[in-house]
């Protein structure tokens, strides 16, 4: 077999071996295996990867994945630009797919159920927080991918398959497209969650959004559902008709004009900030009227000077937010799927995210990437039958063409 290794990726040649063990062993072949793709240092560059997935247990929902966002958490994360990356990490948590087990404890869910997995898999489920709604606060909520977890590593949803505890699967709405949904599974609770939480909600008020990207594009869209008038705030004069013109902002501010800064001060009532470069407090806080609410969901690097003399002298309040807990998740889907919000999306190929992730880094996508898990090449299936009739040569050439299940 050597003479062929050489044209394998190694994850293939991984589960070559274990197909060959199989059928020598004449018995009937059945592989947990999966294909997935992982990074697997700073380099960021991912790869075809093998590993097998814990089992379904009783409160356990096995989703077959369809589709997955590529998320900004994904790129610092294979790049271990926060330092916490154990490697080879698999990224993604945006995960829509279906259903294709049930453990026996679990209730909410179906086989066949189109449903969703985000940002966490897993809390103690007994704390404050998780009492009440907030797993993502949980102090040992459990990330979908790169958290320590029943004695592994979670992956995330660059995959086929993933097994997660029912109280973390969300139903997704039956009259949305699952590509295009996939990214409110973290972009859309990132910015929802906040609006909800502090009360940017009340029609007719002014709603900015200061940054148009992955979390932006979703911000505006549900500023229109909450009948709210929103206008985008970005220092790119190229993305103002975009932002009106195909997102549907009511207006653009252009931040890197002064003048028009100045003309727009005391003039907002809330302010979603989605920037996650460093950039100045100041000109973003005049913005707001007295009481105005200023959110953040992004995460820059460094710390941001914050002045505090718009906050006191004109009541203006700064908080912050983190994803979301189940159950708003769950609303917020639910609203999605009332108001018809999906992602603008660019769907790509499993085999195109080194790509995706060089134009991610570079704010080159509109909006979001979402991986296209199902097809990532031709796939065919063999079934044990057919491979008795065939010299295991021509599995090895078919091998070397296509990803392989066997049942
Ligand atoms: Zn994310
Ligand atoms: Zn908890």
């Amino acid at each position: 077999m050597n003479e062929f290794l050489p044209h394998f990726e190694d994850g293939r040649v991984k589960l070559l071996i274990v197909v060959c063990q199989c059928f020598k062993a004449d018995r009937m072949i059945r592989i947990d295996l999966l294909q997935c793709w992982a990074a697997r240092d700073t380099s960021g560059y991912l790869s075809p990867f093998h590993f097998t997935r814990r089992e379904n247990e009783a409160d356990d929902v096995t989703l077959k994945i369809l589709y997955c966002g590529v998320c900004h958490t994904d790129l610092h994360t294979i790049k271990n630009e926060w330092g916490v990356t154990n490697y080879p990490v698999v990224p993604g948590h945006e995960i829509v797919g279906v259903v294709t087990k049930v453990g026996s404890n679990v209730t909410k869910f179906m086989k066949g159920d189109r449903v969703g997995v985000g940002v966490m898999v897993d809390s103690c489920k007994e704390c404050e927080c998780c009492q009440h709604d907030m797993e993502n606060h949980c102090p040992q909520h459990i990330f979908t991918y790169n958290s320590p977890h029943k004695g592994t590593t979670t992956r995330g949803g660059y995959s086929d398959f993933v097994v997660v505890h029912q109280r973390y699967v969300l139903h997704f709405p039956y009259n949305l497209p699952l590509d295009a949904g996939a990214p409110l599974l973290c972009a859309g609770i990132t910015v929802h969650s906040p609006m909800m939480y502090y009360g940017m909600t009340e029609p007719g008020k002014h709603f900015g959004v200061a940054g148009l990207g992955g979390l932006g594009h979703v911000a505006i869209k549900f500023g229109k559902a909450f009948g709210l008038k929103v206008t985008v705030i970005s220092s790119s004069p190229s993305k103002e008709s975009e932002a009106i013109d195909v997102l549907g902002a009511d207006s653009f501010l252009l931040s890197s004009d002064p003048e028009k800064m100045k003309a727009a001060t005391g003039t907002m009532d809330y302010i979603i900030d989605t920037i996650s470069a460093v950039h100045p407090l100041g000109p973003l806080l005049d913005l707001l009227k007295v009481n105005g609410k200023l959110a953040f969901v992004a995460l820059p690097g460094d710390p941001l000077q914050l002045p505090v003399f718009p906050l006191v002298g004109r009541r203006k309040f700064i908080g912050g937010s983190y994803f979301g807990g189940i159950k708003e998740t769950q609303d917020m889907l639910d609203f999605c799927g009332k108001h018809n919000i999906t992602a603008n999306i660019e769907l790509i190929k499993m085999d195109e995210i080194n790509t995706a992730v060089e134009r991610l880094s570079k704010a080159d996508v509109k909006y979001r990437f979402v991986i296209d898990i199902q097809n990532p090449y031709p796939r065919v299936t063999f079934r044990r039958s057919f491979f008795q009739h065939f010299h295991v040569s021509t599995l090895l050439s078919q091998v070397s063409q296509y990803f392989v299940d066997v049942e």
